[in-house]
């Protein structure tokens, strides 16, 4: 499938008169349309909710948008809260993540009445005496070794940080109820960006499956079972995306042919996707600054790392539109960079592209998702500006660009100034 920006040249050339490029834009009407489809596709169980992960796009307007379509919010910092609290989120809409979690965080979920999502048993003790055992209490579930499916191996869950062994899991809901826990639940984020429709419905299984067994063993009954993020987008054009109708289908079957035979049909469906509710559905526009003719051709815009860094930190491909040119032949072949003095700021690397005029406004596909969040201030570069679409089509900035005098707010420059003052 062909990509086709939603911002369009009349657009950008009349906004970028308020909000100079670069600038992220957002697409409220089709952020919407999607939100609505996930919980279509999963309407089946009366639990059903989606916490979108904060960090994937963590702007309190947007979260809320998916607020007022059923979402709550996955967090997994103080500043998450805030951001979740500002946005109308608390109680249990707001599911907190965390890992390695420094002091306060887990009172501060306390405070807003949140679920909290133990990563490791030793947390028990630490949350026991910073705010006390809650009522409802998730764990986080790690089972080690490679994850397969049909096509492969997809990750190493034995290689990461995250989550507590199958031995642990169960000791630790036997003491949480022996501290006084009554609702329970279960974690696992096994796999990043799966485009398969065969995951969720996978893990689900793999979950439902602990759920029976801690059932038999310790009596408990699991109350909901979180699939966490790791559904994908299709960055590149021609790949084909996940279809969430399918996977909704996929995880009711496990559900019916597992937890509905052992009494467990009441359970709910968490999910905390990131990637997939918001990735589409925002574009980095940038302009082209420079062109450059060495041993390569160059193209040199004003975004750089600093305002998407996955090009240059995984290698990630992200499709790239030239305005006002989709219909002309892609027939050079560019180097496409930002201005930091790393070489590895490159948005496309021997891209085909049609011929690029300085001036020329190209939009970065498939940012709206740990794009603007993973954003730096390397080489002094500032943060852009976040536009978004409204549904009525008018653009509001959700957040203004980054100044120098934000950049320099935590030095004190009268320090060197001493004599003078
Ligand atoms: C990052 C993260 C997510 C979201 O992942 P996506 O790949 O964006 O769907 C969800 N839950 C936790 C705990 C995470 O760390």
């Amino acid at each position: 499938m062909k990509k086709i920006p939603f911002v369009t040249l009349e657009e950008v050339e009349k906004i970028s008169q308020t909000w100079p490029t670069p600038f992220y834009v957002y697409d409220e009407k089709r952020i919407r349309e999607n939100a609505r489809k996930v919980n279509r596709a999963f309407s089946w169980n009366k639990g059903f909710k989606e916490y979108f992960a904060v960090k994937a796009t963590p702007n309190p307007y947007i979260l809320k948008i998916l607020h007022e379509e059923g979402c709550g919010a996955d967090c997994s910092s103080l500043a998450e809260l805030v951001l979740a609290k500002v946005a109308g989120i608390t109680g249990n809409e707001i599911m907190f993540s965390s890992n390695d979690t420094p002091a306060g965080e887990f009172a501060a979920t306390a405070k807003l009445n949140g679920i909290i999502n133990l990563d490791d048993i030793t947390h028990i003790d630490f949350l026991k005496k910073e705010a006390g055992i809650p009522e409802t209490i998730c764990c986080r579930y790690n089972p080690g070794g490679t994850y397969t499916i049909s096509n492969g191996i997809m990750d190493n869950p034995g290689d990461s940080k995250y989550g507590m062994t199958k031995d642990q899991l169960f000791e630790a809901y036997n003491r949480l109820r022996e501290l006084g826990a009554k609702k329970f639940g279960i974690h696992s984020f096994l796999v990043s960006n799966t485009v398969t429709n065969d995951y969720y419905p996978m893990l689900a299984a793999d979950l439902f499956r602990l759920a029976v067994e801690l059932k038999e063993k310790t009596g408990i009954k699991l109350s909901f079972v979180n699939l966490s993020g790791g559904v994908g987008v299709p960055y590149e054009p021609g790949k084909k995306g996940n279809d969430i109708e399918v996977i909704g289908e996929g995880v009711r079957k496990a559900f019916e042919e597992i937890l509905v035979p052992a009494g467990l049909s009441d359970v709910a469906i968490f999910t905390e996707m990131g990637r997939f509710m918001l990735a589409p559905y925002g574009e980095l526009v940038t302009q082209a600054i420079h062109e450059k003719h060495i041993y390569k051709e160059y193209i040199g815009v004003d975004a750089c790392a600093a305002n998407l860094m996955r090009p240059a930190m995984y290698g990630a491909y992200h499709h790239i539109t030239v305005l006002g040119k989709e219909d002309v032949a892609c027939d050079h072949k560019y180097d496409v960079t930002g201005s930091l003095c790393e070489n590895n700021d490159k948005f496309a690397i021997d891209r085909m592209l049609p011929r690029i005029e300085m001036g020329d406004y190209l939009v970065i596909h498939d940012t709206g998702a740990h794009g603007f969040a993973m954003g730096y201030n390397y080489n002094g570069r500032l943060w852009s500006a976040e536009l978004l679409k409204q549904t009525d089509g008018t653009f509001k900035e959700i957040r203004r660009a980054q100044t120098l005098k934000d950049y320099f707010a935590t030095f004190d420059n009268t320090e060197f100034a001493k004599d003078l003052l």
